[in-house]
């Protein structure tokens, strides 16, 4: 090969090398059927949670990669190592936190009942004793109706499924987390919110024990956009 030719190669080497290594990438599990954290809007994956994983990203100057999957895989997903961290609405709870470390919380919540317009009879959590209340699989909402003995609990894959199944009476409420529960109320007919709320609960971006660097950079980035001003625009914007 001429010299020329390869300092040419050279060259073109090293820029596809920079491009490919240059900025690292962090591969990102949701499960995209938690509006307004995470949904899907014309095919593409929006939501808070996406907003706000991303300018954490240009914080630490790495590319995000969203992987939606089914929320109760999101845990073992980050164990195998299959993505690095989990954002999506995820509450640290201490279950969890003995599976995965959690950053600095960044949303509070808490299980609220989501009813028919006409129901008079459930005023609070007690009230759903003897009742069908449906709740989505794995989700805090699940284990919070579970260990309340007397309530029948029906398990769906994802929240706006068991909100049909209220609408046509099929069950007598959905215990759901509140920001979700009154975006839904908000946007569907003949649903409405019970007064009464659960215990509060901390969302957090789930990280693998394995990774205390990449925890620590996160929690930084998150403190930085709470000060610049980045994080309350994104409530406003979504909340
Ligand atoms: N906060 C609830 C939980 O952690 C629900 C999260 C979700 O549906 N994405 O179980």
């Amino acid at each position: 090969m001429k010299k020329v030719s390869k300092i040419v190669m050279g060259v073109l080497i090293f820029i596809l090398s920079v491009s490919a290594f240059g900025k690292g990438k962090i591969y990102v599990g949701t499960n995209a059927e938690f509006p307004p954290f995470e949904y899907l809007q014309d095919g593409k994956i929006v939501g808070f949670d996406i907003d706000l994983i991303n300018a954490i990203g240009k914080e630490i100057n790495k590319d995000i990669v969203i992987k939606d999957m089914a929320f109760d895989g999101l845990i073992p997903a980050l164990q195998m190592n299959k993505v690095d961290i989990v954002i999506a609405g995820m509450t640290a709870s201490e279950d969890r936190k003995a599976a995965v470390n959690f950053s600095s919380p960044y949303y509070e919540a808490n299980q609220v009942i989501i009813l028919n317009e006409n129901n008079k009879d459930i005023k609070g959590f007690k009230d759903l004793n003897g009742k069908i209340v449906g709740v989505v699989l794995g989700f805090t909402g699940d284990l919070v109706i579970s260990e309340m003995k007397d309530v029948n609990s029906k398990k769906y894959n994802a929240s706006y499924g068991a909100i049909m199944e209220l609408q046509n009476n099929k069950i007598d409420a959905v215990v759901l987390d509140s920001q979700t529960a009154i975006n839904y109320v908000k946007h569907n007919k003949g649903i409405k919110l019970c007064d009464s709320k659960g215990d509060l609960e901390e969302y957090a971006i789930a990280i693998s024990k394995n990774n205390p660097k990449l925890l620590s950079e996160i929690n930084k980035a998150i403190e930085e956009l709470k000060k610049n001003g980045t994080y309350d625009k994104l409530i406003e914007k979504y909340m």
